[in-house]
């Protein structure tokens, strides 16, 4: 038998994505854009160099590589990515944001109705609910063996070294400070959280 809790947080769920859809519906039609379009121009705005791959795209979104290949062709072709290659393997391909990409989503994400609806309330409200759909996504991709994609700053590798340089312990790289506040594919949560 289903927990009363676990219903509820379904319903409570399922009402605030749709009416998350509907506000992102809207100006996904003036922008002629379909939402796995707009979920995939949205990861590319806040993943890391290690994510900007259409491997990582298609890991993110849970989709075949080759649908997210015409996702990302169309993203391409009316200008809102652009592909460059890896410096290191030419055969690695990273997709960034054009000027006109980056604009569609400081236009549409997040939707105002939740800018506003979180506006009202104080900050301490907000960490709480932060905190708390943090649970549930990381017991939900546990319990599935997905990746995590969680933020650089929270990973088990993430090194502060005595010159508050930050180092990626999985590749030995240096971190840019923009990069920290991004979300990585090879992210693993510390063992004690
Ligand atoms: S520290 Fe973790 S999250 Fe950050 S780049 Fe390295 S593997 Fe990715």
């Amino acid at each position: 038998m289903v927990n009363m809790k676990t219903d509820q947080v379904y319903q409570y769920l399922e009402r605030i994505a749709n009416l998350l859809r509907t506000d992102t519906r809207r100006s996904m039609v003036e922008k002629g854009l379909q939402p796995v379009q707009l979920e995939a121009l949205h990861y590319l705005s806040h993943c890391n160099r290690y994510s900007n791959t259409p491997a990582a795209v298609a890991d993110f979104l849970g989709l075949t590589k080759g649908t997210v290949s015409q996702t990302l062709g169309l993203l391409e072709n009316v200008g809102m990515i652009e592909k460059l290659p890896d410096h290191k393997d030419r055969r690695v391909v990273h997709l960034k944001l054009t000027s006109r990409g980056d604009k569609v989503i400081a236009e549409t994400i997040p939707p105002k109705s939740l800018q506003m609806a979180l506006e009202k309330m104080p900050e301490a409200e907000q960490g709480s609910i932060v905190k708390a759909l943090d649970k549930i996504l990381r017991a939900m991709q546990e319990a599935n063996q997905l990746r995590t994609f969680g933020v650089c700053k929270s990973c088990r590798h993430h090194l502060i070294e005595t010159d508050d340089q930050h180092r990626c312990g999985l590749t030995g790289e240096l971190l840019q400070n923009e990069g920290i506040d991004k979300i990585c594919r090879e992210h693993e949560t510390p063992v004690s959280s």
